[in-house]
């Protein structure tokens, strides 16, 4: 029997996994979530021996079981192929007694690539399973990385088009560099006024909008999510949780009936609940360790049970992680209130009218996986120039984040036991940021000088994705107010 998925609004909502994908998000706003998370019954052991294709292939055939599977195989193989600079796929780095899980080598070097390069196939596989006539229309919000990592998936991908909002002033100078290079005639960027919180409130303001559904089918289009609301993008991140830890039982550091711990750099949310749902596979994974830069929403909804997004929104220097509204958080509260619909609707409402909500002592009591902390800017800082110089190894404003974090949990709680930290960029994506860390020398250097310099000083080579950039045109030039998303996307299709 297929695995179905409802709605976190209304649970009576029932679609299959290749309906969900299409759709993105439930009618009701709602996020789709598996009705039971499945238990993968392969041994470490055995995943220890297999390829990142291979395990992929254990993992998302439990959660999408109304595709085939010669149609999963030909999706992952496609996704996973050449296009990463390293045969498999997520890296491992040992450094200051923690590994570094390496998500960036993919095509636009940040984590937003492991599943972003699959979710174009699940997607035009979904809609031909489900006889869609449609052109199908992507929607995304980014906070910087989706956005670049969406658009080189979906650009040219027949029988779809992708339109893109991000914060006009809150990206770096790569990441935006990075967007408004981008070719392929179905592919469009819209720079906001605004934060990446508007710009996500505006799309699934979109997505809810039956009157616009209509408008666009009449004119042959329907709308999707790349964003990670999309169980699309969710399935394929658990894959290296799970991939992480046959590795390391493979290479003998993670022994028979030990656990590890991970820390992930946490946005939206989605990263860690791929971690979480590993965890709930059957994985070793002991806790999950929750890092917030200054906009610590999270670690205060840890420590005190309310999620109060009432605060002044910071920019910093780990952009992709500036968000209050972690909007895959929905899919854990709707667990932890023992799958009931109508009690995660209700929080979900006072979000939105509020802007808060607290949960209950008992919901409270089933988070004792998660543990959470934050990194201020100097410390996320500070974190990069030392395991620089302890080791040589530079890491990304965002890694460093979740690496700074780490040391204080380990601090608190004196719990050693084995790390995986999930490394979600390269350095080379933030590198002024990188590099100012190091040294404060390089504040006055150009963007592609400091890349070369930091190519030097980790003995790395300078990604392609970096080299692509560096004399490219700008193609896309379009900025509106947030509340003038809905007329850009009908100027695009022309309706
Ligand atoms: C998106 C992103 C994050 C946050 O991930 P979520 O799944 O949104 O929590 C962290 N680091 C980088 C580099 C990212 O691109």
């Amino acid at each position: 029997m297929d695995l179905l998925y409802s709605s976190t609004r209304n649970n009576k909502v029932k679609v299959t996994a290749s309906q969900a994908i299409l759709k993105g998000l439930a009618d009701d706003g709602g996020l789709f979530v598996p009705d039971e998370l499945p238990k993968l019954k392969v041994s470490l052991a055995e995943l220890g021996k297999m390829s990142y294709q291979e395990v992929a292939y254990e993992v998302m055939k439990l959660f999408l079981t109304d595709f085939t599977e010669e149609e999963l195989k030909y999706c992952i193989s496609n996704a996973y192929d050449e296009k990463f600079d390293t045969k498999n796929i997520a890296e491992l780095k040992e450094a200051d007694g923690a590994y570094f899980l390496e998500l960036f080598h993919g095509k636009t070097i940040a984590f937003k690539d492991m599943a972003l390069s699959i979710l174009p196939y699940l997607l035009t596989t979904s809609a031909k399973k489900n006889e869609v006539k449609n052109d199908i229309v992507i929607l995304t919000a980014t906070s910087g990385d989706t956005g670049k990592a969406a658009l080189a998936g979906f650009a040219d991908v027949k029988g779809t088009k992708i339109i893109v909002f991000y914060p006009k002033d809150g990206v770096s100078p790569i990441q935006e560099k990075q967007m408004l290079t981008q070719k392929g005639d179905n592919t469009h960027v819209v720079g906001i006024y605004g934060n990446f919180d508007q710009a996500q409130t505006g799309v699934k303001k979109m997505f809810a909008d039956r009157e616009l559904e209509k408008e666009l089918d009449a004119a042959g289009y329907q709308f999707s999510s790349a964003n990670s609301i999309n169980i699309g993008r969710l399935v394929p991140q658990i894959v290296y949780y799970v991939y992480s830890a046959a590795r390391l039982y493979h290479d003998g550091a993670l022994k028979d009936g030990e656990t590890m711990n991970v820390v992930v750099p946490t946005g939206n949310f989605g990263n860690i609940l791929a971690a979480y749902y590993a965890k709930n596979l059957g994985m070793p994974i002991d806790k999950l360790i929750c890092a917030s830069n200054e906009n610590k929403v999270l670690f205060d909804f840890f420590s005190n049970g309310t999620y109060d997004k009432n605060r002044e929104f910071i920019l910093t220097t780990s952009p992709s992680m500036d968000i209050l509204i972690s909007s895959n958080l929905e899919r854990l509260i709707y667990r932890i209130c023992g799958n009931d619909s109508e009690k995660s609707a209700s929080f979900m409402k006072e979000l939105s009218t509020d802007g808060n909500y607290t949960i209950t002592e008992e919901m409270k009591a089933q988070l004792s996986d998660f543990y959470g902390n934050f990194a201020t800017e100097e410390e996320t800082s500070k974190c990069i120039y030392d395991l620089y110089n302890k080791t040589g190894y530079v890491i990304d404003t965002h890694t460093a984040v979740a690496a700074d974090v780490y040391k204080k949990y380990v601090k608190e709680t004196k719990d050693n036991k084995l790390t995986v930290v999930a490394s979600t960029a390269s350095p080379f994506k933030f590198t002024r940021s990188v590099m100012n860390a190091i040294d404060a020398k390089y504040n006055s250097w150009d963007d592609f000088d400091l890349v070369d310099e930091l190519s030097k000083i980790a003995k790395v080579q300078v990604p392609d994705a970096i080299e692509e950039i560096r004399n490219a045109q700008i193609v896309h030039d379009t900025q509106c107010d947030p509340d003038k998303m809905e007329d850009a996307v009908k100027a695009f299709l022309n309706i």
